[in-house]
């Protein structure tokens, strides 16, 4: 297969009309073009979101209470929801996902995907360690029997990480503070000792599993950061002086904006004590967050897209979110949503270069100029491993 003469944004910067052949699913060859044909069009890479939940509710209308779909829907049933979100972001042009509350299914998911029995995004899963009364234990009500395991105490918290390892997970998802959709907890609870947090790092890390944490508060940052967690996942209250320590060590970021702001105002269903906790983050943020950008900090695309609260197809609605919020450029903005995202998360992809998978979009417009032309309704066409999922191909 093959495109002539597009501009190619090629996930660092602008390169001009080339010339792009390739097979499933390898891109073979790019070169600038002989001849310019398709000026009203580009071709990008697929986007990479580092911060997915791929099972939850996925059919359309009004979602189901969030907290009781889970509990009250069969697990095969929830796993068809999953591959269903997976597809619709390949479709809007989101071609590698990482989901960070994985279990057995979105392994699944990845296998089935690899293996191509079903067309599908490239996966990470990261499985959660966390602790009893911690922000991943409170999405279940308290009565309720059937839980995910948590691990308390670093010995727990080695053994979960060796059981998500045996599992065949890409990564840990650790938390070091409370949360927004969980019941009953503060965004600012500790989630973890310093001794258990370092535990989880040395064990993963020991098994060669990055480690991304979940931390809204000061205090569940900085642990993390100093403890040498891989990501840090939402960072809403992030301070100066972490700001620098986050750029120093140039920890990607994902900010999740879109999601905090739909629960903060009310537009997505949720408790009026989710509605309360995201207010209160969100009246800070936009502040912390420019600095922090400002600062250095390398913010990558991570939405948090659960079907309930952020569709999958958000993605690029989050991306023209983040230049607004954050202050990036519109090259800035797609570099955090392909090739550094890529990079973040360890995945050879977010790039359009010979030997590379081929994960294409064509798009109307010239995002790098401006920001606004990525959006959905722009699709041309979406190439995922080297095969059209969406649109046609320009001839
Ligand atoms: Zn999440």
């Amino acid at each position: 297969m093959r495109l002539d003469g597009i501009p190619l944004w090629d996930g660092t910067e602008h390169r001009g009309p080339a010339d792009l052949s390739w097979e499933p699913d390898r891109i073979l060859d790019v070169r600038p073009a002989a001849a310019a044909r398709h000026g009203d069009l580009c071709v990008l890479p697929g986007l990479v979101d580092t911060h997915v939940h791929l099972v939850g509710w996925a059919g359309s209308g009004e979602p189901p209470d969030f907290a009781t779909w889970p509990l009250t829907t069969t697990r095969d049933e929830q796993v068809l929801h999953g591959v269903a979100h997976a597809q619709r972001a390949m479709r809007h042009g989101v071609t590698t996902l990482r989901d960070l509350a994985g279990d057995e299914a979105q392994i699944a998911l990845r296998r089935v995907f690899d293996a191509g029995v079903l067309p599908g995004p490239r996966l990470r899963v990261h499985g959660v360690v966390g602790m009893t009364a911690g922000h991943n234990d409170l999405f279940v009500p308290p009565a309720f029997p059937l839980r995910k395991p948590t691990a308390d105490g670093p010995d727990e918290c080695r053994k979960l990480v060796r059981v998500w390892a045996r599992a065949g997970m890409d990564g840990i998802k650790l938390t070091t503070s409370g949360g927004v959709l969980s019941m009953g907890d503060k965004n600012v609870w500790r989630n973890y000792t310093r001794e258990e947090i370092r535990a989880v790092v040395d064990e993963a890390h020991a098994l060669g599993m990055p480690v991304a944490s979940h931390a809204h508060s000061a205090d569940g940052i900085r642990v993390a950061a100093e403890e040498g967690v891989d990501s840090i996942e939402h960072g809403t209250l992030m301070s100066e002086d972490l700001a620098g320590l986050l750029a120093a060590r140039r920890t990607p970021v994902a900010p999740t904006l879109l999601i905090n702001e739909a629960i903060a105002e009310g537009r997505v269903p949720v408790t009026a004590e989710s509605r309360q906790k995201a207010a209160e983050l969100v009246a800070t943020r936009d502040v912390l967050l420019a600095r922090a950008a400002a600062l250095g900090v390398r913010f990558v695309l991570g939405t948090d897209a659960n079907g309930h609260h952020v569709r999958f197809g958000d993605q690029m609605a989050e991306v023209v979110r983040m230049t607004r919020v954050l202050g990036l450029d519109a090259g800035a903005a797609l570099r955090a949503a392909t090739s550094d995202a890529a990079d973040a998360i360890g995945v050879p992809a977010g790039r359009i270069a010979p030997g590379l998978g081929a994960d294409l979009i064509v798009l109307r417009g010239r995002p790098w100029e401006r920001i606004e032309d990525l959006a959905t309704e722009n699709i041309v066409a979406v190439v995922s491993r080297g095969r059209l999922v969406a649109g046609a191909l320009p001839s």
